[in-house]
């Protein structure tokens, strides 16, 4: 039977996922959170926001709601909606709201995909007036001491229709997440999959040859993400060539040039 138990949960029954801290970042939300400051993660895909805001939200005790945005997200997706059914109509909170309600940490993923609209509900929330207007149903909601709103975004993305404005980045504090430098980056690879230290230290080392690449051939650098899929394939018994070109090659680029230059630097790190 395989052992399907977590490696990302700490040992004893606290469920806190694994975070390895990279820099000041752990105290830096904890003062946040009790100053009732609105936080702005920026960084690449796949290096560890998410999990970071997953870790403090439990450490702190508070319940998560992450919404991932996207394109057609509106303010309405956000606080909430009418909706009708057996003949009467009701009010439905949307996640922004319950957060609020429930005084918990509201994380908005990748907030620059969102509508323009959704900023006019969140400005309320990110000053000291803490309040979250619903104009459907004429409340007016005080935040409580403990909700939090986080929002993360990807600066690589950018362009000149999806920026945040400067009224609403200037909402927020904000800290700059990167890859995490390799001595931490080997330790979540063995956390998360359960690798050994010199299969660790030979995947960063392979992931930090690729990096360099970026802005060249590259779009995108291969994430911690797609490390830790690496290792996992790895752990599992799968041939480390075989495993890289999988996880950190074809997700890489469509362009066949570029996947076999890569395919050529895995053969020369893991290669018989
Ligand atoms: P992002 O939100 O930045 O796109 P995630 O937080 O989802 O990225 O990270 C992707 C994966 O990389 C996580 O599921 C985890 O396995 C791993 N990871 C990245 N950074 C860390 C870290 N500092 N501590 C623990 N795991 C990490």
């Amino acid at each position: 039977m395989n052992d399907l138990t977590p490696h990302n949960f700490l040992a004893d029954d606290t469920k806190i996922p694994f975070y390895q801290p990279v820099g000041n970042e752990c105290a830096l939300f904890e003062y946040a959170y009790q100053h009732q400051l609105p936080l702005l993660i920026k960084g690449p895909t796949g290096c560890g926001k998410t999990r970071f805001v997953a870790h403090m939200a439990a450490r702190l005790m508070r319940p998560l709601i992450t919404v991932a945005c996207h394109d057609d997200l509106t303010s309405a997706d956000l606080v909430g909606r009418h909706l009708i059914g057996d003949g009467q109509t009701l009010w439905s909170d949307g996640p922004l709201t319950r957060a609020v309600r429930q005084g918990g940490i509201c994380y908005l993923d990748e907030i620059v995909e969102a509508r323009k609209d959704t900023t006019v509900v969140l400005h309320p929330l990110t000053d000291d007036r803490r309040i979250l207007p619903i104009e459907r149903t004429g409340e007016e909601l005080q935040a409580p001491e403990e909700f939090m709103l986080v929002v993360s975004y990807n600066p690589g993305y950018q362009n000149l229709l999806k920026n945040l404005k400067p009224s609403t980045r200037q909402r927020f504090i904000a800290i700059q997440f990167d890859y995490p430098a390799a001595a931490q980056e080997q330790q979540i690879l063995m956390a998360e999959s359960g690798i050994d230290s010199d299969m660790a230290r030979r995947l960063v080392h392979l992931a930090n040859q690729f990096r360099q690449l970026r802005h060249h051939d590259l779009e995108e650098a291969a994430s911690t993400r797609l490390l830790v899929y690496a290792a996992t394939l790895i752990q599992a018994g799968c041939d480390p060539v075989m495993a890289c070109k999988a996880a950190m090659a074809e997700p890489l680029s469509d362009d066949a040039d570029t996947i076999a230059a890569l395919y050529e630097v895995i053969k020369a790190s893991f290669g018989k």
